[in-house]
C-alpha cells in the first residue's frame, strides 16, 4: 500500500526553531521508507508544500493581505514567513536522487490553492517530473484556519458560512484542473467545529466537481491526530466520493520519518467500509488502480 502525502520537516512557527537543512540527505528519506514499511506501506509519496519553497513567493503573492481583520493577517504572514525555508530546487534533486537509488518514493508536490494565482503557480512548477500533485486549501481570504491562533474568525463569519467559503475554494481547486488529487477534503473540522448536521449539500458540489476534474480524493489519517478526531474526508462524504466514482489515495500527511504510514490500518478499514475496494496509484501523473490490501489486525 502507499503514503502519498508525506513533508520532510515539521512546521517552524516564529522563530524559535531551526530552519530545516539546506542538503535534504539521502538517511532522512530512508528513514521514512523504513517506517512506513513496518506498517505494511512500501510506497510513499513526498508532496512537500509549495509555499515552504522560497521560489514560490513571487507567484503566491502576499495573500495574508486578504484577511480583512489585521489579528489574523498578521499571524498568517508571520506563519509563512518562518517556515519558507525551504527551496524547491533542492527538494526536487533530493527526492529525485532517492528514486535513482532505488528508494520506493515519488516526486510529489502540496500544492497549496490561492485564488488568481493559478497561471503563475502552473508556471513555476512546469519545469519538474512530478508524479503526483495533490492540491490544499489551508488560507480562507488569508486566514489560517486550522491555527489555534486565529480561531476568533470563526465567530466573525458564522460557522455555517465558514464552511461554505471553505467548500467553495475546494470546488474551485477541483475546477482549476490543476492538481490530480484533493488532499483533506474537508480540513475545515480541523479544530474540531463541526455543523449540528453534515453539510451535505455543500459534499454535493465538491463531490461534483471532483468528478467533473477526474481527480482523485485523498483519505487520510491526519484528522485522526487533530483535534477533530476523525479522519478527512469524514465517513458521509468518503461514502458520496465513492457512489459518484471518485478514486482514492491514502495519506498521512507526515511531517516526521516515524508518521509515514501512520493509521493506514485504520483508513483501510474506512475505505472497505465505504465499499472501496481499490486505491490509485500515480506515475508521472498517471494513474491506474490497485487492490486494497486487508487492514491488518
Ligand atoms: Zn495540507
Ligand atoms: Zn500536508
Amino acid at each position: 500500500m502507499s503514503d502519498y502525502h508525506l513533508h520532510l520537516y515539521p512546521h517552524r512557527r516564529g522563530e524559535s526553531t531551526p530552519p530545516p537543512p539546506e542538503e535534504i540527505p539521502l538517511s532522512h528519506i530512508e528513514r521514512y521508507v523504513t517506517a512506513a514499511a513496518e506498517r505494511g506501506v512500501h510506497e510513499l509519496a513526498f508532496t512537500e508544500h509549495l509555499f515552504r519553497c522560497v521560489e514560490s513567493a513571487e507567484a503566491l503573492g502576499p495573500f495574508w493581505e486578504q484577511a480583512a481583520d489585521p489579528v489574523t493577517r498578521g499571524h498568517t504572514e508571520a506563519d509563512v514567513r518562518a517556515d519558507r525555508t525551504m527551496s524547491l530546487e533542492r527538494y526536487v534533486e533530493a527526492i529525485l536522487g532517492a528514486k535513482d537509488a532505488g528508494l520506493p518514493v515519488l516526486l510529489g508536490l502540496e500544492v497549496d490553492f490561492v485564488p488568481g494565482t493559478v497561471e503563475s503557480v502552473l508556471e513555476l512548477i512546469a519545469p519538474y517530473p512530478w508524479d503526483v500533485l495533490i492540491g490544499s486549501v489551508h488560507w480562507i481570504e488569508g486566514w489560517w484556519f486550522d491555527r489555534r491562533h486565529s480561531i476568533h474568525e470563526w465567530e466573525r463569519r458564522g460557522h455555517r458560512r465558514v464552511y461554505e467559503q471553505y467548500f467553495a475554494l475546494e470546488t474551485a481547486l477541483a475546477d482549476s484542473g490543476t492538481v490530480d488529487v484533493l488532499a483533506h477534503v474537508d480540513r475545515i473540522k480541523y479544530q474540531g467545529q463541526r455543523l449540528a448536521e453534515p453539510p451535505l449539500d455543500l459534499y454535493e458540489g465538491l463531490v461534483k466537481a471532483a468528478r467533473r476534474a477526474d481527480v482523485a480524493i485523498e483519505l487520510s489519517s491526519a484528522g485522526l491526530r487533530h483535534p477533530i478526531a476523525e479522519a478527512y474526508p469524514a465517513p458521509p462524504l468518503l461514502e458520496m466520493c465513492r457512489v459518484a466514482g471518485l478514486d482514492i489515495t491514502f495519506a498521512s500527511d507526515g511531517h516526521l520519518p516515524e508518521q509515514a504510514g501512520w493509521g493506514h490500518d485504520e483508513i483501510r478499514r474506512l475505505a472497505r467500509d465505504a465499499g472501496y475496494t481499490h486505491t490509485a496509484r500515480f506515475r508521472a501523473r498517471k494513474r491506474d488502480l490497485v487492490p486494497i490490501i486487508p487492514p491488518r489486525g
